[in-house]
C-alpha cells in the first residue's frame, strides 16, 4: 500500500520542515488501549549521527554491502550510511518523504511498500521501532517471507523494537481484552491532513525468536537499552 499526498500528513510535516526549516505540530493519535494524543518532534525526524542513540549507531556500523533502509522517512539513517560510502536503497510509502529524500540527495529513493518490494540486499535496516511496519503479531509470518525474498545468501536485518512485556504485567496497558498487548493502532494528523488509521507492533524477544525460528531466521538480541528498546539481528539459520 502507497500512501494518497493528500492523506500523508507525516510526510507533509516532513516536507515543509526541510523546504522552510520549521513545521507545525504532527499529531499522533493512539486508537487503541488507553486513547491518547501525542505529538512527533519533527528535528527527531532530520537527527543526524551526533543525535542517534547506542542502538541506531550500532546498526549503522554493522550494516554492510547493498543496504534497504525500509521506512526511511525523512532519510536520517540513509543518510548517515551514504556518507559512509555504503550502498543504499530507501523505500517508504510517504510519497511526500520520498520526495524529500530525493532533494536531500538520496538518489536512490523509492515510493514502495516493503511487503510489495523487490529487489537483492546484504542488508536491511529497519529503525525507529522497525518491526512495527509488521502491524499485527498474524503478520510476522508476512515479515520473514518477505526478508527471505529480500536477503541475499548471508544477508542480515537490522531492526529495533520495544518490549512492552514489563508494562503490561505492571497493568500499564491496559484493555488489550485478547489482543497482543504490543499491537497499537494509530492516526496522524498535520494541519487538515489527516492519514488513514494504521496497525503498530511493538514485538517482545520471545515472540521474535519463536517466530524467526518457525522461518528458518535466528534473532539475535545485540542490544537492550534501559528503556527495553532493543536492536536485533536477523539472519538466516
Ligand atoms: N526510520 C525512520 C522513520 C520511522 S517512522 C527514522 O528512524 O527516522 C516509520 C516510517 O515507515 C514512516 O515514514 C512510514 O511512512 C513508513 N512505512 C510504514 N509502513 C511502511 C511499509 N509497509 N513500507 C515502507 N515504509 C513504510
Amino acid at each position: 500500500m502507497i500512501l494518497q499526498p493528500d492523506h500523508d500528513p507525516m510526510g507533509a510535516a516532513i516536507r515543509e520542515y526541510h523546504l522552510t526549516g520549521r513545521a507545525d505540530t504532527l499529531h499522533v493519535f493512539t486508537l487503541n488501549h488507553e486513547p491518547e494524543q501525542d505529538t512527533m518532534p519533527l528535528d527527531l525526524l532530520f537527527r543526524t549521527p551526533e543525535k542517534m542513540t547506542d542502538i541506531e549507531l550500532t546498526a549503522l556500523d554493522l550494516a554492510q554491502g547493498r543496504t534497504l533502509d525500509v521506512g526511511a522517512a525523512a532519510g536520517c539513517h540513509s543518510l548517515a550510511l551514504i556518507e559512509r560510502g555504503i550502498e543504499v536503497t530507501a523505500i517508504d510509502i510517504s510519497p511526500l518523504s520520498v520526495e524529500t529524500m530525493r532533494l536531500r540527495g538520496i538518489t536512490d529513493a523509492r515510493n514502495d511498500d516493503f511487503f510489495q518490494h523487490a529487489g537483492s540486499y546484504d542488508t536491511i535496516i529497519m529503525l525507529m521501532n522497525g518491526i512495527g511496519i509488521t502491524g499485527t503479531l498474524d503478520r510476522l509470518p508476512k515479515f520473514f517471507t518477505t526478508i527471505d525474498a529480500l536477503l541475499s545468501p548471508g544477508g542480515q536485518v537490522l531492526c529495533d523494537s520495544s518490549d512492552l512485556t514489563e508494562g503490561f504485567r505492571a497493568g500499564l496497558i491496559p484493555d488489550c481484552e485478547n489482543d497482543y498487548y504490543g499491537h497499537f493502532r494509530f492516526q496522524m494528523r498535520y494541519r487538515h491532513i489527516s492519514g488513514v488509521p494504521f496497525d503498530w507492533l511493538y514485538l517482545d524477544p520471545v515472540n521474535l525468536s519463536r517466530t524467526a525460528l518457525q522461518h528458518g531466521f535466528q534473532a539475535e538480541i545485540i542490544l537492550t537499552a534501559s528503556d527495553q528498546t532493543f536492536l536485533t539481528r536477523i539472519t538466516r539459520r
